[in-house]
């Protein structure tokens, strides 16, 4: 393998080369990949197809290089929300159109291999920046019925193409964790099965040893973030099916990465994973492994949350207790989505200890309750603008109550919540599934407060990045 650990980290090195800097966050659209269709169908290395419409009419195409025997398909984003692979593969067209850089290689991949790429199998979905397609069908639980053209038209292209390999991609929770270690799965692979009995057939198990190369060329960059994702059957879906039918199918999902919450860095590991999995097959590396590197991938557990306190005292009644409070974050679309803003929730309360969070902050010795808001309304939007959150938050207000009949904003761009009109509009408790919205005080004086999720040390308040949420 040390040959193929030293192209992983030549690409590593090389990325930005090759990166579509067209392409900078998840929320991007149909509209924006048509263009870069555009230019591959100007590159004769490439043969770019039309291979059917969405739902809402929105053209997919499948892009081919390559001539040689060993057939590879890589499908991405059947789930709309979950663009990270497709930005992987647009840099991979990249790669092959630059010029000499790593000729030798290129040549070899496309004398051994036919590599084709349908990406963004959802773009109705990834207008909406959600999972399903316009029928609110999850693509991947569609391929018996066939209800929407988008899965039809995979399981055509699949039928056509009888891939050696297929490479299912998808982004997945970031609440995963490799194993029950502190590290998010920041990439989580499966061989699925092809029964309910799991039967490990040659095609399947070709699968789990390309696993076993790309794991080790991955522990490369991020060793301990690998999961293994659930491998139980699921007759609906696309990944069993194909392995069924004999082609071997590796599923990559992409997870979360501290301080990455636009998986730049992930989608830099995608382009890695997936061209020295090219060479893997090409050079039928993977021929001598065993399934032994896959079985030793640690299952995906559900155990990161974004921000964990630990050790608060809470009160109640006459009880005084000592808890961790686990926070995340929804993202909220908006603007058409092609953007969002956050609303967080309290995930859990108690002993967390088996959790990690992608921040953490141990408050031992202090005490947590519930943020106020401040009664007396504010009428105009320079009032807002003229209140002090240091001040306000001292005095244990989180919220404010703002009287307008004509404020629109769904977020507050304030470092405190917004309360429209009515008081009762917000509840003032810490309970699971409730707001995040809290004062925490050491020796009766307020020392940090959490708004909407976002931790502010009143010492270093303007240092946080941050929204309030309008509560309506
Ligand atoms: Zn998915």
């Amino acid at each position: 393998m040390a040959q193929e650990k030293q192209l992983a980290w030549d690409l590593y090195y090389s990325y930005e080369n090759f990166k579509e800097k067209s392409l900078v966050n998840r929320r991007f659209k149909h509209s924006d990949i048509i263009p870069l269709i555009e230019q591959a169908k100007n590159n004769k290395i490439f043969k770019v197809d039309k291979v059917g419409t969405s739902a809402e009419g929105r053209d997919i195409h499948l892009i081919s290089a390559g001539n040689g025997k060993k057939k590879v398909f890589l499908w991405s984003q059947m789930h709309g929300d979950e663009p990270t692979a497709t930005a992987a593969i647009f840099d991979i067209l990249n790669f092959f159109t630059a010029g000499n850089e790593f000729a030798d290689f290129k040549n070899f991949l496309l004398a051994n291999l036919t590599i084709s790429f349908l990406p963004m199998l959802n773009p109705d979905g990834a207008e909406l920046f959600q999972r399903r397609n316009i029928f609110e069908i999850d693509l991947n639980r569609d391929l018996i019925r066939q209800q929407t053209p988008e899965a039809k038209l995979l399981k055509n292209v699949f039928d056509t193409l009888k891939a050696d390999f297929g490479f299912n991609l998808h982004d997945q929770s970031r609440e995963y964790a490799a194993g029950n270690s502190i590290n998010p799965a920041s990439i989580s692979f499966l061989a699925p099965a092809p029964d309910w009995e799991k039967t490990i057939t040659p095609p399947r198990e070709n699968a789990m040893k390309l696993i076993g190369t790309m794991m080790q060329i991955l522990n490369e960059f991020i060793p301990g973030h690998i999961g293994k994702y659930s491998d139980d059957y699921e007759p609906r879906a696309f990944g069993d099916n194909f392995t069924k039918w004999g082609t071997s199918v590796v599923l990559l999902e992409t997870g979360g990465w501290r301080d990455d919450r636009e998986k730049q860095f992930l989608r830099k590991i995608n382009f890695i994973a997936l061209l020295t999995a090219f060479a893997s097959i090409a050079g039928e590396i993977y021929k001598d492994q065993t399934a032994e590197f896959y079985e030793s991938i640690p299952k995906n557990e559900e155990l990161m949350m974004d921000l964990i306190l630990r050790n608060l005292k809470m009160k109640k009644n006459d009880h005084e207790y000592l808890v961790d409070i686990g926070i995340n974050f929804e993202e909220k679309n908006m603007n058409g989505a092609k953007d969002f803003y956050f609303k967080a929730s309290i995930e859990d309360i108690g002993d967390l200890s088996v959790f990690a969070g992608y921040e953490e902050i141990d408050l031992t010795g202090y005490s947590v309750e519930p943020g106020k808001t401040k009664p007396d309304a504010v009428t105009s939007i320079e009032e807002l603008k003229k209140l002090n959150a240091p001040e306000l938050f001292k005095e244990g207000y989180t919220n404010v109550l703002f009287k307008s009949e004509s404020y629109l904003n769904e977020f507050s761009e304030f470092k405190f919540n917004i309360v429209l009109n009515d008081i009762s509009k917000i509840k003032s408790s810490i309970k699971v599934e409730g707001e995040a919205n809290f004062i925490i005080k050491k020796d009766n004086e307020v020392s940090y407060t959490v708004v909407n999720g976002f931790l502010f040390d009143l010492q270093n308040i303007y240092k946080t990045k941050r929204n309030g949420i309008v509560y309506k």
